[in-house]
C-alpha cells in the first residue's frame, strides 16, 4: 500500500471493467444492482457512436458495424429529433467510439429506479457515465432487457 493512493482515472479493456466501474461505491448514490452491456440487436456489434439530447435524458446508440439506431432503455418516448441540442458523446481524448453498458438500479420489487449509461472509449479506454435518468413507474424490469 502506498500513502499517496488519489481515485485513478477509470480505464478499462473489458466490459466487466465497464460493469465493475458502475458498480463502483459512490458516495450519496444509488447502487448499481445490475449491469447489461449494449449489444447492437441487428448484427450484435458492441462498439457504438452515442448521441444524448440536453434537455431530455435519453441515450440513441449508432452501431458502428451496421449503421444500426436503438434506444438505449425507455429513451425512444423522450427522443425528439428536432430538439436543438443532440450531441454526440466524446472522450476527453477526442474519440466518439465507444464499448456501452447500462447499470440499473433496482427497487426492492425489482422495478427500475435509476439507470446510467456507462461509456468505455475504444481508443484510450476511459470509462465514464455519460448520462443518467430516474425511472418512476412500473413494472419497469423490462428495461433491462432493452440497453
Ligand atoms: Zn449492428
Ligand atoms: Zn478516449
Amino acid at each position: 500500500m502506498t500513502s499517496d493512493q488519489a481515485e485513478p482515472r477509470p480505464y478499462g479493456q473489458t466490459f466487466e471493467d465497464l460493469a465493475a466501474f458502475l458498480q463502483r461505491p459512490v458516495p450519496d448514490g444509488y447502487p448499481v444492482d445490475q449491469v447489461r452491456e449494449c449489444v447492437c440487436r441487428s448484427c450484435a456489434g458492441r462498439s457504438f457512436e452515442v448521441q444524448v439530447m440536453d434537455e431530455e435524458s435519453a441515450a440513441r446508440r449508432t452501431c458502428l458495424t451496421c449503421k444500426a439506431r436503438e434506444f438505449i432503455a425507455d429513451s425512444a418516448e423522450y427522443w425528439d429529433d428536432d430538439a436543438p441540442a443532440e450531441y454526440f458523446c466524446g472522450c476527453p481524448c477526442g474519440h466518439e467510439e465507444f464499448a456501452a453498458a447500462v447499470g440499473f438500479s433496482l427497487r426492492e420489487d425489482g422495478d427500475v429506479r435509476w439507470l446510467f449509461v456507462g461509456l468505455r472509449c475504444l481508443d484510450c479506454g476511459l470509462m465514464g457515465v455519460y448520462e443518467d435518468w430516474k425511472i418512476s413507474y412500473g413494472p419497469s424490469a423490462f428495461l433491462l432487457d432493452q440497453v
